[in-house]
């Protein structure tokens, strides 16, 4: 009986991976993956089983239950599983099925997390998801319910939208009617972690121009304070200097 490794592949290129994910894929004999990871990351793993079990939004390719089973049914064939799934497990990965699963057949299994879509999207447009004083707190949120219907909500200072590239003109509507007034900054970012990563910033009011330029990729939505420019400080020009060099008023 062998155990099974959940690994975090991160968002994107195959150099977002942690150390440790790298270290733990070198050891893997048989690796299930999913559809968004990089191809690069098979160089860490090149004499292991790469069996692609993707899928992607809603859109399945490979029903669930049969994941469940294909792991359960690999690690007892294999010493080392490795389950590479895109940006963090923990995150809209479906780990809690394939976990309880694993756990019903009494199999091992250890979590390696990984960058999540929400973090690669702040470090790309290099908007802090958290800000001083107005930005305290971050929502990670499914646009999608099982039902596929579209819901928007306003629980955090910061709220992220996963799983809405498709709808990101409905999305606005249901910002507006959540709460959230028609000048709070939004930011999308599609394909974040990638070479050919993209964002925009919009207005809730206008999120819908958004929707041509990220259709038919990865995407997420930032809205509220993390989706807000720099505040960047006025520069305190020479005349507005003592001769210390102190800006006026701050002595
Ligand atoms: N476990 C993943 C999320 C899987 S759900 C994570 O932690 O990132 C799939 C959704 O994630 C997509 O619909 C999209 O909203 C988002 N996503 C995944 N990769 C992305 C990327 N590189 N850029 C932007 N959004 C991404």
């Amino acid at each position: 009986m062998g155990r099974v490794v959940f690994i975090g592949a991160g968002p994107g290129a195959a150099d977002l991976i942690t150390v440790r994910g790298a270290s733990r894929l070198a050891a893997a004999d048989v690796v299930l993956y999913d559809a968004l990871t990089d191809p690069a990351l098979r160089a860490h793993a090149p004499r292991a089983e790469w069996i692609d079990v993707g899928k992607r939004g809603f859109c399945h390719s490979t029903h669930q239950a049969e994941i469940d089973a294909l792991l359960v049914e690999t690690a007892r064939r294999h010493a080392v599983v490795v389950r590479l799934k895109g940006g963090d497990p923990s995150v809209f990965g479906r780990l809690e099925e394939e976990l309880a699963a694993l756990a019903q057949a009494g199999i091992e299994c250890e979590v390696v997390p990984g960058v999540t879509a929400a973090l690669a999207a702040a470090a790309a447009a290099q908007r802090p998801l958290t800000r001083r004083a107005r930005g305290r707190s971050i929502a990670l949120s499914t646009a999608m319910t099982r039902e596929r219907r579209l819901e928007a909500g306003r629980s955090a200072d910061t709220q992220v939208y996963y799983m809405a590239g498709r709808q990101l003109a409905e999305l606005g509507a249901r910002l507006l009617a959540a709460g959230w007034t028609q000048d709070t900054p939004v930011l999308v970012v599609s394909r974040a972690g990638w070479p050919d990563e993209a964002q925009s910033s919009h207005a809730v009011a206008t999120l819908a121009e958004a929707a041509a330029r990220h259709a038919g990729r990865p995407t997420v939505v930032v809205v509220g304070a993390g989706a807000s420019p720099l505040a960047l400080a006025a520069p305190t020009l020479p005349h507005e200097q003592d001769q210390a060099g102190t800006p006026k008023g701050e002595a």
